[in-house]
């Protein structure tokens, strides 16, 4: 079976299922609240940072709001979420930047996305998807890199290998389905500590590297 055919019959078997991000349209389709919500979602549940950012853009509803808000706040708003000190302090910085070189809006190009501290490749592609609805990137999670590598399409070392690779192999047209599809996969099926090949609609496509104890 293809790759592509892999990608369908997930795609097939994931829908109607929740992702707890991207189907939230708080953040969804608003460049500012992918950024932010993206950058305090690092390291973090899903469920924890979307529920931080939601009560965040209450109070802050873009770039200039948020830079009016001092940093002892934004750790006091955002510190349920991972390494929050940290994140405030990129926040503020990103902020700064957007308003000074970009006019208070989140470039839509990779490239200069990449440019802000703390912007990835992962960050960078879930804001060109989601935030601006441009699929020329593939988003790559520790789901979705899991995922391609026990399946045995590559052995990536990194999200960001994992993303060229996956662009390099894959027809652009599933380019949009990946991310959402294989995170709600990694969350209910091929899960990081015993994944449920038993009940996997690719097993047979699958060669399972890694994967000592399955269910
Ligand atoms: S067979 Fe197992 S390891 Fe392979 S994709 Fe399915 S759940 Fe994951």
């Amino acid at each position: 079976m293809s790759k592509e055919e892999v990608i369908k019959k997930i795609h097939k078997f994931v829908k109607g299922k929740d992702h707890p991000m991207m189907d939230d349209p708080e953040i969804l389709r608003d460049p500012y609240r992918t950024l932010i919500g993206c950058l305090l979602s690092l390291r973090t549940k899903d469920e924890t940072s979307l529920k931080v950012s939601i009560e965040l853009f209450k109070k802050a509803r873009n770039f200039k709001e948020l830079n009016k808000m001092s940093l002892k706040e934004l750790e006091k708003r955002i510190r349920s979420v991972n390494y929050y000190k940290t994140k405030a302090k990129r926040i503020k910085d990103v902020v700064k930047v957007i308003l000074k070189d970009y006019n208070g809006k989140v470039p839509n190009d990779f490239n200069e996305l990449m440019k802000l501290k703390g912007v990835g490749e992962k960050t960078a592609a879930v804001c060109m998807l989601y935030g601006f609805g441009v699929d020329s990137y593939i988003p790559v999670d520790v789901n979705v890199h899991r995922i391609v590598n026990r399946l045995g399409w590559f052995k990536s070392k990194s999200f960001s290998e994992s993303m060229y690779k996956l662009m390099d192999t894959i027809d652009r047209k599933y380019w949009k389905w990946i991310n959402n599809d294989f995170v709600i996969f990694g969350k209910n099926i091929c899960v990081p500590i015993s994944p449920f090949c038993s009940k996997c609609v690719v097993s047979k496509n699958c060669k399972k590297v890694g994967v000592n104890k399955r269910r």
